[in-house]
């Protein structure tokens, strides 16, 4: 019997247990961790409490949860509750699966200032993740800036610009939509150090733009390449661009009927972040140009004033005590996933932060490929005692887990208490969840 422990019950983790299953059968047991009381990672905290058909996914992982060979072990802290080396001692195989949970820091002045937030923050905030539900951000001023031209800076100014109603069938937390309902921001500055054919933004998520009710998305025409070279760009590129191109054509008469705009900033790269009495004022930015694809500054400087300032500027790992970290990359030190014998990494733990969620399901078969070939040529070694000895440990330290039926109590609990119009309330607490797990 094959005994494997996967840690972290997002995309990746699930994944990498589907891939168990179908090379193993009934010969395996995977116990999947979790920090949290709640499974599946980002698909809960990270994907836009708007996109509820994306979290939709998650029922795909619960058909795995539910098997009798796959457990769901959450609450439990690994490097905390139980340590990398006590792991790699009871399982065949160690696979991390962790995701990339922390803010890359800008590195610049003023980053600290009251106001300014990084988007794992942010996004955990209005998604009800217990370490960011207290963020409280401050939208009583009127203009902000997201710094960053990918799909999670079109998350956070999308979030920012909905009405109220337009949150009708999203799992937005009560105490965000609360807060949002109250924002006073007229103003969404989107920045981009490079220009509109190096964004990182995909077509659907770009053309939501175009239909919020009380904000109009703005890109200045003088920014875009001429036409022809967009040619020249891959198709979904291309596509995307386009909504670029629709957004430079919007008339100002159409324009004199929304009270917000989403401006794009392109070719602007954030120098330092500027305050007053230990509060965000605005953010000084230096106008770039393209060399090579790189961008690179001009020295023209200019500020563009920010009450709130939320950096999408990508995530990193958490290190784990005793695991080879690549501080640089912001993920674990691997070749292919593997770290050290018997320990693996997959999904963002492994690459970084970059691709779909479906790009976490190859990657978690071809870690299991990895695994095999180890256990066979005694890279790996197999035979050990797994989910008796792990279960004997958390009885020992009398640790608080949270099974999938638990889970599925949690889960009621948040349906049962829904507002109106939305899939459910999430609770935002780890005592709550846990109380709620018992009913
Ligand atoms: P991302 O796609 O890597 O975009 C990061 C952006 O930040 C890039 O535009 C990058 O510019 C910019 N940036 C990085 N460092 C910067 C700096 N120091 N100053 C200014 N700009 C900086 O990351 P993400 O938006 O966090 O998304 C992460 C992953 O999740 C992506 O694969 C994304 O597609 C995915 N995601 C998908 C969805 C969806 O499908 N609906 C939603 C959210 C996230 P450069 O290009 O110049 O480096």
């Amino acid at each position: 019997m094959r005994q494997i422990a996967i840690i972290g019950s997002g995309p990746a983790g699930y994944y990498t247990a589907e891939a168990a299953q179908k090379q193993w059968g009934e010969d395996v047991v995977v116990d999947i961790f979790d920090r949290l009381p709640v499974p599946f990672g980002l698909i809960r905290t990270g994907v836009a409490p708007d996109h509820q058909s994306i979290k939709g996914v998650s029922r795909r992982y619960e058909a795995v949860a539910l098997s009798d060979n796959v457990r769901f072990i959450g609450n439990v802290t690994v490097g905390e509750d139980v340590s990398i080396a006590e792991l790699e001692a009871m399982y065949d195989a160690v696979v991390l699966a962790t995701g990339a949970p922390y803010d890359k820091k800008l590195g610049l002045e003023g980053e600290d200032l009251a106001g300014v937030h990084g988007s794992a923050a942010f996004v955990g905030w209005y998604n009800g993740h217990p370490q960011f539900a207290g963020l409280d951000p401050d939208v009583s001023g009127g203009h902000a800036v997201v710094i960053g031209n990918g799909n999670v800076a079109l998350d956070v100014a999308r979030i920012l610009a909905k009405t109220r109603g337009e949150f009708a069938g999203s799992d937005i937390v009560g105490h965000a939509l609360d807060i949002l309902q109250q924002s006073r921001i007229e103003q969404i500055t989107i920045l981009g150090r490079r220009g509109p054919h190096q964004i990182a933004m995909t077509t659907k998520e770009l053309g939501e733009l175009a239909h919020l009710e009380r904000a109009c998305p703005r890109v200045d025409p003088a920014d875009l390449p001429d036409e022809g070279e967009d040619a020249l760009l891959e198709p979904g590129q291309r596509k995307s661009v386009t909504h670029l191109r629709s957004f430079a054509a919007i008339p100002e008469s159409h324009r004199a009927d929304k009270d917000m705009e989403i401006e794009f900033d392109f070719f602007a790269s954030p120098r330092r972040i500027l305050g007053d009495g230990g509060k965000v004022t605005g953010v000084e930015v230096e106008r770039t140009k393209l060399d090579g694809g790189r961008a690179v500054g001009t020295g023209e400087t200019y500020v563009v004033p920010a009450s709130l300032v939320v950096a999408c500027i990508g995530y990193q790992t958490s290190p784990i005590p005793g695991v080879p970290f690549e501080e640089s990359a912001g993920r674990f030190a691997n070749v292919d996933g593997r770290i050290l014998p018997g320990l693996y990494c997959v999904g963002w733990a492994r690459r970084g932060p970059s691709g779909t969620i479906g790009t976490n399901r190859p990657d978690g078969f071809s870690i299991i490929e990895r695994i095999v070939e180890d256990l066979a040529s005694g890279a790996a070694k197999g035979g050990k005692p797994g989910r008796a000895a792990f279960d004997a440990l958390a009885e020992q330290r009398s640790l608080k887990i949270v099974r999938f039926r638990d889970w599925q109590n949690i889960d009621e609990a948040e349906k049962a208490n829904a507002r109106e119009d939305s899939p459910r309330e999430k609770f935002v607490d780890v005592g709550a969840m846990i109380e709620a797990a018992k009913r």
